[in-house]
């Protein structure tokens, strides 16, 4: 792969704010043309995305290890990679999502009337992205907007620079720019957008902005799409293969250093069990990362300082007990991946999100003690692993609520387009990814068409109301 430089990606520079109304009203021209609905309009910007990213593949994969250290890998799995088959899926169904759908189960008159669902882009949108994932999280859902006939402006994360600079490069240079614009900056650039009517925002990021995103959107009456954050409980049996749940587990934390919304938060393990998973922990450590986690240039680092002081601080403030690791490195922004016992559920390890690679544990009683605290802790989480029997897992998932779940894995439920994507409660609502994506930007618009031969069969609608009228 081609290594570039931060001075060889094209320029970052925020959007001026005036410009972002003139953006605005360019996508809302576009889409008043009608232009996006037609089937070959997204098929032909689907594959010109398509392409664009494929094409910048190099760039992208320079662009992620600059911002967070990402190795080649998994920047293909979850980001390169991931668009790509997305994309793929998309071209490969559109056709048939966005075909009227006539109603089922009519009785006979109710047919006469030809009632279908018509698949209706919702229009302009405002998507705005964040940095753990900058492409899959910011270009996801654009692919779902095109799928389904709108245009959208972009607003990338200000976090992960680099790659909001590509993103803009292949937007501007693949898609039709009349249809789909970027914005960049922050704070003050996303909120003189949010001052503008869309038809839809879609936000990937923390709870307390989605409130802000929230209010804003009120004002239009905009419907939102939010992603929000994990808190995510792991839930390990006294029946569980151990070694498998302490390989599995440690995979999703060494994955982007953990800086994932649907990484386990915490561990509960049976204390029946807890020695046996703790000795896999270590021993797979020792096998992912043989050289430490230092020397391992696949292990990605902390986005940016803030981001590192955030974690380090959790890490210091923790009244738990370091088990592996705890090394920290500001100038590299490095935090090593850390296992940490802790004796109470109030631990911040385990109230806040870490967003980070440490894996605090919390030995239980049983399974019935690890489901009431995944209850209390944080009831609607992001996303919930367990490890166990079948019998134990099923318990698991009827006793508890998250917006996703793998039974004896991590991360895993997250991966398929034929499955959608998103939390519930406070960890965010709506959904995406493949049909889902294409229906959270769609409006289904139920139409009746009345023949005018009926009319004599329907005029006893008409006043007036008659008593006999009511009798037939
Ligand atoms: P962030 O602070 O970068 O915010 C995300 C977006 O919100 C950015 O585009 C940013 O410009 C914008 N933003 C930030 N402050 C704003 C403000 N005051 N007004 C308007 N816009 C503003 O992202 P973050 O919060 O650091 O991201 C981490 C959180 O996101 C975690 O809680 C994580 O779990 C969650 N997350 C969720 C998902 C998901 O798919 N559900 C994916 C990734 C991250």
């Amino acid at each position: 792969v081609t290594s570039y430089t931060q001075d060889d990606l094209p320029p970052f520079t925020a959007t001026p704010e005036a410009e972002i109304p003139v953006l605005h009203d360019r996508v809302i021209h576009k889409f008043n043309t009608h232009t996006t609905r037609l089937l070959a309009y997204r098929v032909k910007q689907l594959r010109q995305l398509y392409w664009g990213i494929k094409d910048a593949e190099p760039l992208l994969t320079s662009a992620l290890q600059l911002d967070l250290g990402k190795s080649a890998f998994e920047t293909y799995i979850s980001e390169v990679g991931w668009c790509l088959n997305d994309i793929l899926f998309m071209l490969k169904n559109v056709e048939k999502w966005m075909r009227d759908e006539s109603a089922p189960d009519q009785s006979l008159t109710n047919k006469l009337m030809r009632p279908m669902i018509r698949k209706d882009p919702l229009g302009a949108v405002l998507i705005i992205g964040t940095w753990n994932f900058p492409i899959n999280l910011t270009l996801g859902p654009l692919i779902g907007a095109i799928a389904a006939g709108c245009t959208a402006v972009v607003k990338p994360s200000e976090v992960s620079t680099n790659c909001s600079r590509v993103m803009q490069y292949i937007i501007e240079n693949s898609l039709d720019p009349e249809a789909y614009q970027v914005v960049q900056g922050g704070i003050p650039e996303t909120t003189a957008a949010l001052k503008l009517k869309w038809d839809k925002i879609f936000y990937t990021g923390n709870a307390a902005v989605a409130k802000i995103i929230s209010k804003a959107a009120a004002e239009h009456l905009t419907p939102v799409t939010l992603e929000l954050g994990g808190k995510n409980p792991a839930i390990v049996s006294k029946n569980a293969d151990t070694r498998l749940a302490a390989r599995r587990l440690l995979w999703a934390k060494l994955f982007n250093a953990g800086q994932i919304c649907i990484s386990h938060n915490y561990t509960m393990v049976d204390k029946e069990v807890l020695p046996a998973f703790i000795h896999h922990l270590g021993e797979a450590l020792q096998e992912f990362q043989p050289k430490g986690a230092k020397g391992n240039a696949d292990y990605s680092r902390m986005v940016s300082s803030k981001q590192f002081q955030r974690v380090k601080a959790m890490l210091d403030n923790t009244r738990g007990n370091i088990l592996f690791g705890g090394n920290t490195d500001e100038k590299e922004l490095f935090i090593e991946p850390t296992v940490i016992q802790v004796d109470s559920p109030q631990d911040s390890l385990l109230v806040d999100e870490s967003f980070g690679p440490l894996i605090p544990i919390l030995p239980v009683e049983n399974l019935d003690e690890a489901i009431r605290l995944a209850n209390e802790i944080h009831a609607t989480p992001l996303a919930l692993y367990t490890f166990g029997t079948k019998a134990e897992n099923a318990r698991v998932l009827s006793q508890t609520r998250s917006g996703g779940a793998s039974m004896n894995d991590s991360l895993f439920h997250a991966s398929l387009p034929t499955l959608a994507f998103g939390g519930v409660g406070d960890s965010g609502s709506g959904a995406y990814r493949g049909k889902a994506s294409f229906d959270t930007f769609t409006h289904c618009r139920s139409v009746t068409t009345t023949p005018g031969w009926m009319e004599g069969m329907l005029s006893v609608r008409y006043p007036p109301y008659t008593d006999k009228k009511l009798k037939q």
